[in-house]
């Protein structure tokens, strides 16, 4: 295992460079029509899939770093670019990542790559697990997959709601409850091609968000959505043993006996996919919060008022060391959790969760602070720091809220069951 460093190393290097000029190229000319517009931006995933950044071989080279670090740099780069962008770039990662860890060998060779397309037809996927009713409680599921002895489908119904990317990905990645009576535990994943949109899959109401406009956010309907059996992720003989596994502790349970707890053992589909992608979220953060504080540093030295830059006031220099202090504490976060997450070191203080919600609070934070330096200019869309505002939010509210990060940890600390 290597050792947690923060020196890069020249390939590291090289991919930072390479992803910040792509990032001041391309990203933020569009990032403001792109936010206007409301819409998934092609043009820019196209020019990406030409660069080799929007591709299976890039995400996958950043993934096997063993460092852990290559992929919040990458998220770090294209975040400061535009969260909005960055998120259309990489929206597709959360439906690789259901793959990754609920598939079988032979389904993450046949989906993965699918998720992508090539370069010149490119692919999204999706994954969907909130539901109206079921967001941050996702054991309360209510989409359900039925099993069809006589012809060895899988039927599902149910609405998916807040799906990034949901209704125009290639592939999603859905989980539905098998056994409702098992809670989180009786939840399975599945994988949907393209060619069950209109048969039994479809986008329902597309979502006017507060920021990350550029991305996709939509409802996704299943009515009746007949899938073959080999759309399970991990296969039917995993699934049965594991539920088998479930009721025997749900017996024991309800005989009042001690049972190893959920968190300890895993098991829950929808939660093991998040639990892995928290420091590449909590990096796209840190890449916000850097865009704010460096364009609000560089106002600040420029713009005068009474006869000197406004930097010349300690309480602008002082929001400004805050600013500075708390992006860098983000990153040394993420940037832990992601070492961690990679070398299966055990997140027993909840690091992996600490990460996000630290830099997802920073973003919001510095992204205000930039606001308030850049005075009336800073609360105008003729400058970007109003549209980061807007988009850091969403950092403490998806892939887990601020509050259920608080919780995550604070039950890792404890060892308690606080609810
Ligand atoms: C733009 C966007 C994109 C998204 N993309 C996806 C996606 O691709 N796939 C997907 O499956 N989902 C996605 N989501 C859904 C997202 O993960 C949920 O919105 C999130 O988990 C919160 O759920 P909720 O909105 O139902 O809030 P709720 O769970 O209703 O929470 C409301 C408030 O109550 C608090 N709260 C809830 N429970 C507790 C508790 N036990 N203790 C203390 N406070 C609590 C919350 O922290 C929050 O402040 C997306 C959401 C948005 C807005």
């Amino acid at each position: 295992m290597p050792g947690f460093s923060l020196e890069l190393d020249e390939d590291q290097i090289t991919l930072r460079k390479w992803l910040h000029e792509f990032a001041t190229d391309v990203i933020r000319p569009a990032a403001a029509e792109w936010d206007e517009r409301e819409e998934t931006p092609w043009p820019v995933i196209q020019e990406a899939a030409k660069a080799g950044i929007y591709s299976l071989d890039f995400f996958a080279s950043a993934w096997e770093d063993e460092s852990g670090i290559s992929l919040p740099i990458t998220m770090e780069e294209l975040f400061w670019g535009d969260a909005g962008i960055g998120l259309s770039l990489v929206g597709t990662t959360l439906g690789v990542a259901g793959l990754l860890s609920s598939g079988t060998l032979e389904q993450i060779g046949e989906w993965v790559p699918q998720c992508f397309g090539s370069q010149d037809d490119v692919h999204l996927a999706a994954l969907a697990v909130s539901e109206p009713g079921a967001g941050s409680d996702v054991s309360s599921m209510k989409t359900r997959a039925v099993y069809d002895e006589a012809t060895g489908e899988w039927v599902l119904n149910g609405v998916k709601t807040w799906i990034t990317n949901g209704g125009i990905a290639d592939v999603h990645v859905v989980v539905a409850a098998v056994a409702p009576e098992l809670r989180a535990r009786g939840q399975a994943s599945f994988v949907v091609g393209p060619e069950f949109k209109g048969k039994g899959l479809a986008q329902g109401q597309k979502f006017r968000k507060h920021g990350i406009r550029a991305s996709h956010t939509s409802e996704v309907v299943l009515t009746d959505l007949r899938l073959p059996g080999s759309a399970l992720l991990g296969g039917k003989a995993r699934l049965d043993e594991r539920l088998a596994r479930a009721r025997e502790r749900q017996v024991a349970l309800d005989r009042g006996e001690q049972v190893t707890s959920v968190r300890q053992k895993g098991g829950q589909a929808a939660m093991a996919t998040f639990e892995s992608s928290r420091p590449a979220v909590g990096a796209q953060a840190v890449g916000i919060a850097r865009a704010a504080y460096e364009y609000a540093l560089d106002y600040a030295k420029t713009r005068e008022q009474f006869g000197r830059p406004i930097v010349q006031n300690q309480g602008i220099a002082f929001m400004l060391a805050d600013m500075k202090t708390k992006v860098d504490a983000s990153r040394l976060l993420v940037w832990r959790a992601a070492w961690m997450g990679k070398n299966n070191v055990p997140f027993l203080a909840g690091e992996g969760s600490m990460s996000k919600l630290y830099a997802g609070e920073t973003a919001v934070d510095v992204t205000e602070k930039a606001i308030q330096i850049l005075g009336g200019n800073g609360y105008t869309r003729d400058y970007p720091v109003e549209r980061w505002h807007r988009d850091a939010k969403i950092y403490t509210i998806f892939e887990g809220t601020s509050e259920i990060q608080r919780l995550i940890i604070s039950r890792a600390i404890s060892g308690q069951q606080i609810a």
